[in-house]
């Protein structure tokens, strides 16, 4: 009976608590060097409007306090790896008030692609065992796996990869169910497969058609990575994606 009251009485006060840990995490800053860090290393952030940059400089400092980075295949997770991860996946949450991937526990990093074995079903119900390598996988509600070479390649080159937005696009998907409430978006992925079946060229990587998840995930690496290409290539995207992350990336310089 105590501990049934105890139960009750800390699911009652845990929010509270949490909000206020999380107030006082957010009010720090990052030191100079680690800002510097993030100005090479995530070019989105040099572009965002500076109340912007404090918000994600907050939210990335409460990342780093909840969030257990477990390196693998012997990799060590340095402090400036685990900013580079924390500050894109959060680039995510920016504009959504205090969710800073409230259920996620940990963050898996191996040292490049991974193999994890899968089944594939066909349209008979026959089982196929395959591996599958991956750059990063959204494991589950509490878990991100990614590889670090992805990790460094992602945000610089000129297409719009980016394996951190990618799965926490993915895992923020799933939570919230993103795809299914932005209904323009299927019409979308059902002109984008037309545009790949008749080999065009697309802005969007083809992958973005293999299915609902994979469309939300990839658009989103472009709605962060090349917002003013894909405002003009593709507005009803764009305004879809700005409508759930509550933010207008076009429109930072
Ligand atoms: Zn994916």
């Amino acid at each position: 009976m105590v501990a049934a009251a105890a139960v009750v009485a800390w699911i009652l006060v845990e929010p509270f608590l949490r909000a206020r840990r999380r107030a006082r995490q957010r009010a720090r800053t990052l030191d100079e060097a680690d800002r510097m860090f993030l100005r090479r290393r995530v070019p989105v952030f040099v572009r965002m409007p500076k109340p912007l940059q404090e918000r994600l400089e907050g939210l990335t400092l409460v990342f780093l306090a909840e969030k257990e980075f477990i390196g693998c295949q012997g990799i060590t997770v340095t402090p400036h790896m685990k900013l580079a991860i924390a500050a894109q996946a959060c680039l995510l949450v920016l504009g959504r008030d205090e969710h800073v991937y409230d259920a996620m526990r940990s963050i898996l990093v191996y040292p490049g692609q991974f193999v994890v074995p899968g089944e594939w079903h066909d349209e008979h119900g026959v089982v196929t065992e395959e591996e599958r390598v991956l750059a990063g996988e959204a494991w589950d509600v509490s878990r991100i796996i990614l590889s670090w070479e992805d990790v460094k390649a992602s945000g610089r080159g000129p297409d719009a990869y980016n394996v951190v937005i990618h799965e926490f696009a993915h895992y923020l998907d799933h939570e919230a169910g993103a795809f299914q409430q932005a209904s323009v978006l299927a019409g979308e992925l059902e002109s984008l497969r037309a545009a790949v079946d008749q080999d065009e060229d697309t802005l969007l990587d083809p992958y973005a058609a293999e299915d609902e998840a994979e469309f939300f995930a990839v658009t989103s690496e472009v709605f962060f990575e090349q917002p003013g290409q894909l405002q003009r290539c593709h507005p009803r995207i764009y305004d879809a994606l700005a409508g759930f992350y509550r933010l207008d990336p076009a429109a930072w310089s």
